[in-house]
């Protein structure tokens, strides 16, 4: 399964195809305007070519780009690796550990998921991102991570090398007068004199080019370091999701074990600080901005929580009026209600409260 799929072979035109989807055309987008922009400013404005710096300078603008894209198109064109179509385990009992795809016709191979955009079981799917447009997993994670790293590293260089031209090429123009910035074009104080004058297009490349620099190394920076979290932890994002999702689970059915089902025995208006059910209830109001809930005697409610004076809880709604309402749920006072003496069986949701979720 290694090889699978893992050689870039240019007679397979149909993966060019990837390259018409607004997340590539973008990404080189930016990719092109970043380092023409700063090949141009460089060696035009900034740091000439017949300087040593800037030789070194120029050199290292194109090896950002170079390896920029060359991990970008392995990560597009590589692809994540998919499950082969009628995928069996080797042996034929371990299937029952497996889940099946009735998309791919094959089980899924531990770790993989479906991909509903490539219509593939993806082998470690982490995720299907739009900007190579293609998904991310087992093949391609290392030159995805890589981009992610080193997109940033170029943009902050290219970043030092708008400000620096703009700062150099203004900084002798600029007046400034009552309210008024002036910048004087026409003067350039340069020794010697650049071939050609920093004119306002000039200005507005580099000004526009400065903008996508440091957005792509904020954005791109946030999404290294999210992948890297992802990589130390060993953990798809898929896998940290569907972890979560256990844990919430979890703690819903832990709640509604120790949920306690109580009976009306008072009305209550829903007011938040009642007057007529006595001292304590009134000052001891929960300080949420959770709801209260009107209560009526002869209702039955299902409490999860509670302070000394109050409680928290879902009001099992009658069946003939819930219709369009899925539940009432918030806080009431303790002395409205009395715990229900038939209840022996609180550990099972009930039946209004099963209908509700
Ligand atoms: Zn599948
Ligand atoms: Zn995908």
């Amino acid at each position: 399964m290694g090889t699978y799929c893992s050689v870039i072979k240019f007679e397979n035109l149909q993966e060019l195809k990837r390259l018409c989807h607004w997340g590539p055309i973008i990404a080189l987008g930016v990719i092109a305007i970043c380092s023409t922009v700063a090949m141009i400013d460089s060696v035009l404005w900034y740091w000439p070519l017949h300087t040593t710096g800037g030789s070194v300078n120029f050199i290292m603008l194109i090896n950002w780009t170079i390896m920029i894209l060359y991990n970008y198109f392995n990560a597009m064109f590589v692809g994540p690796g998919f499950v082969p179509l009628g995928w069996k385990p080797e042996n034929s009992q371990d299937s029952m550990y497996l889940q099946y795809c009735k998309v791919c016709q094959a089980y899924k191979a531990p770790r993989s998921h479906h991909c509903r955009k490539c219509n593939r079981c993806v082998m470690k799917m982490d995720h299907h991102c739009p900007w190579i447009n293609n998904c991310c997993g087992y093949q391609n994670h290392a030159s995805f991570t890589l981009f992610l790293l080193l997109a940033p590293l170029g943009c902050i260089h290219a970043a030092f090398i708008f400000i620096m031209t703009m700062y150099t090429q203004l900084y002798n123009r600029l007046s400034f007068g009552w309210n008024t910035v002036r910048i004087d074009m026409s003067a350039a104080r340069r020794d010697p004199l650049p071939i050609v004058p920093f004119g306002l297009a000039a200005f507005a490349a580099t000004l526009f080019a400065l903008g996508l620099a440091i957005g792509t190394t904020i954005a791109v920076g946030m999404l290294f370091f999210i992948q890297m979290k992802t990589i130390l932890r060993n953990k798809t994002s898929i896998e940290s999701w569907i972890e979560e999702k256990i844990e919430q689970l979890k703690q819903k059915a832990d709640k509604r074990v120790r949920s306690v089902r109580y009976k009306v025995i008072e009305d209550y208006s829903g007011a938040c600080c009642p007057l007529n059910k006595g001292i304590k209830t009134f000052f001891t109001s929960p300080c949420t901005e959770e709801p209260r809930i009107r209560l009526k005697k002869g209702e039955f409610i299902l409490a999860t929580r509670g302070l000394r004076y109050w409680l928290y809880g879902d009001k099992l709604l009658d069946d003939s009026f819930i219709e369009g309402v899925s539940r009432m749920r918030g806080w009431f006072p303790r002395n409205c209600v009395e715990k229900c003496p038939c209840d022996a069986e609180t550990d099972q949701a009930p039946e209004g409260e099963k209908k509700n979720r």
